[in-house]
């Protein structure tokens, strides 16, 4: 799941960062408000966590914009100390929810989390394929009633394929879902977390299973 970090604070930005990759985000960090408007636009993130005062643009005008635009992506708004009005104001240019400095990393993770959840209503919250459950809001994996130990990459790819049961999904499209963009590595690390994922889903008995589709990608099937 891809997130959008806007924040200008560069130490804060990378400790976020680095904090919501090891939970399993892919994230995306830019320090500019602009910049920051035309990544959310391109789409693809399930939320934004914006700071306001921001270089370029500020973080009420881009979220403004994104919902002028009709953007309904979930913003997570980061407000100064003792902001009350940045606070009101935030919500009126459309964020979904806001965050005073300092905070709590731990409630930062939680409110994303109910945001992201809330944003994917009308979607089903829980991807099932065969008696393969993934949910991604309690990135919680289940085959029947055993529950899978996953890493945060190897939960990523499954939730990848099991959003498009039964059809072939590009090895790129599965490095641009779970890998961040700054990631310059091989596409073929995605063989290897496919790897993973198969042994750990024949070991759970799972009534699925991961096909290699010559020369294009991988496909869940029940
Ligand atoms: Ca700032």
């Amino acid at each position: 799941m891809r997130l959008l970090l806007v924040e200008d604070e560069a130490r804060l930005a990378r400790s976020l960062s680095r904090g919501l990759r090891a939970e399993g985000y892919a994230v995306d960090v830019t320090g500019d408000g602009l910049a920051g408007l035309e990544l959310a636009r391109a789409g693809g993130h399930a939320a934004v966590v914006l700071d306001l005062m921001l270089p370029g643009l500020n973080g009420f005008r881009v979220c403004r914009q994104l919902r002028q635009d009709g953007n309904p992506v979930p913003v997570l708004v980061l407000t100064a100390k003792n902001g009350e009005y940045d606070e009101a104001e935030a919500l009126d240019s459309g964020a979904d929810d806001f965050l005073s400095k300092p905070f709590s990393y731990v409630v930062l993770t939680a409110r994303l989390r109910a945001l992201i959840r809330r944003g994917t209503t009308g979607r089903p919250a829980a991807l099932a394929v065969g008696d393969l459950t993934v949910d991604p809001a309690a990135r919680r994996c289940t085959v029947g009633s055993t529950q899978l130990r996953l890493t945060a990459k190897e939960f990523g790819v499954l939730e990848c394929l099991a959003r498009r049961p039964d059809q072939a999904v590009p090895k790129a499209e599965i490095l641009g879902a779970v890998w961040d963009h700054a990631f310059q590595g091989d596409l073929n690390i995605v063989e290897v977390y496919v790897g993973a994922l198969r042994r750990k889903l024949q070991a759970a008995r799972a009534r699925c299973a991961i096909e290699t589709v010559r020369g294009l990608g991988y496909r869940l099937t029940p």
